[in-house]
C-alpha cells in the first residue's frame, strides 16, 4: 500500500495550479467560510506558492488532534476509508488537476482533499466526530447498504455542511470549500437550507454530479457529536428492518 507522497515528482505546472486555486478560493471564501477554517489554514502552514508537503503538514497537525494526512492508496472504498479515519489517518489523493481543468473535475484532486479537508483536521471536536462516525461505520461492514446511509451523514456534514452563525450561513464542508461555484451558491439566498436532522439526512440521497440541491446547518461541531447516538439507533433499526439479501 503506497501511503507516501513523492513530493519531488511535482512539476512547476502542478505548483502553479495549486497557487492559482489557493489564491482564488482564499479570496472567495472571505466572509463565507467559518473563521475556524482560516485559523486551521494558518495552523497547518500551507504555503500559497507550493503544494503542501504531507511530512511538514503532519508535524503541525499531529500534535493538535492526533490526525495525519496519508497519500491515498489508489481508489479508497468506503470500508477502507473509514478504517483509515478510525485510525486517525486522512487519505488524500496526491494528484492535482491540470491547468485546463481548473473548474471541472470528475474526481476530487488534492486541492479538494488537502485545501478543503485538512485545515479542519486541526479542530479536536471535529476530529472526534470524524473518528467516532468511522468507528460506527465499521460496526456495519457486513451491511454495505447501511454504510451507504451513514455515508449520507458524512456527505451532508464533512463534505457539504454549513454552520448557522447568528442567522448567517457559513461553510465548513470540504466539498464546498474547494469549489468556487458551490461556495457562492451554498451561502446565498438561492439555496435550500434545513436544520441538521439525522432522520431527514438518512432519507436524502446525495448528488455527486452537480451542486447539492439542499444543505443542512449546524450551530456548532458539538451538535454533530451529540447526534451520534441517535444515528447509531437509526442505523440499527434500519438494519433490523431490512435483513441482508442472501
Ligand atoms: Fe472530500
Amino acid at each position: 500500500m503506497n501511503l507516501t507522497q513523492h513530493y519531488s515528482n511535482y512539476t512547476t505546472e502542478n505548483h502553479t495550479v495549486w497557487t492559482i486555486l489557493f489564491e482564488r478560493q482564499y479570496q472567495n471564501l472571505q466572509g463565507k467560510a467559518i473563521p475556524e477554517f482560516f485559523e486551521g489554514l494558518e495552523k497547518v502552514g500551507f504555503d500559497r506558492d507550493r503544494i503542501p508537503d504531507f511530512v511538514e503538514v503532519n508535524k503541525r497537525l499531529k500534535p493538535l488532534t492526533g490526525f495525519k494526512v496519508v497519500a491515498a492508496p489508489g481508489i479508497v472504498d468506503d470500508v477502507l476509508f473509514f478504517q483509515l479515519i478510525a485510525d486517525h489517518k486522512f487519505p488524500a489523493t496526491v494528484w492535482i488537476r491540470n491547468m485546463d481543468q481548473l473548474d471541472y473535475l470528475e474526481e476530487p484532486d488534492m486541492f479538494h482533499d488537502v485545501f478543503g479537508h485538512v485545515p479542519l483536521l486541526t479542530i479536536p471536536v471535529y476530529c472526534q466526530f470524524l473518528a467516532k462516525l468511522s468507528q460506527l461505520a465499521l460496526q456495519f461492514t457486513d451491511r454495505p447498504d447501511v454504510i451507504d446511509l451513514l455515508t449520507r451523514i458524512y456527505w451532508y456534514t464533512i463534505e457539504f455542511g454549513l454552520f448557522n452563525r447568528n442567522g448567517k450561513a457559513q461553510i465548513y464542508g470540504a466539498g464546498i470549500l474547494s469549489s468556487v461555484g458551490e461556495s457562492n451558491l451554498s451561502v446565498s439566498e438561492e439555496s435550500v437550507k434545513f436544520g441538521f436532522d439525522v432522520e431527514q439526512i438518512l432519507n436524502t440521497p446525495y448528488i455527486k454530479e452537480t451542486f447539492q440541491s439542499q444543505y443542512f446547518l449546524i450551530s456548532d461541531f458539538k451538535e454533530l457529536l451529540a447526534a451520534l447516538p441517535a444515528l447509531e439507533k437509526a442505523l440499527l433499526r434500519l438494519k433490523a428492518a431490512q435483513p441482508a439479501e442472501v
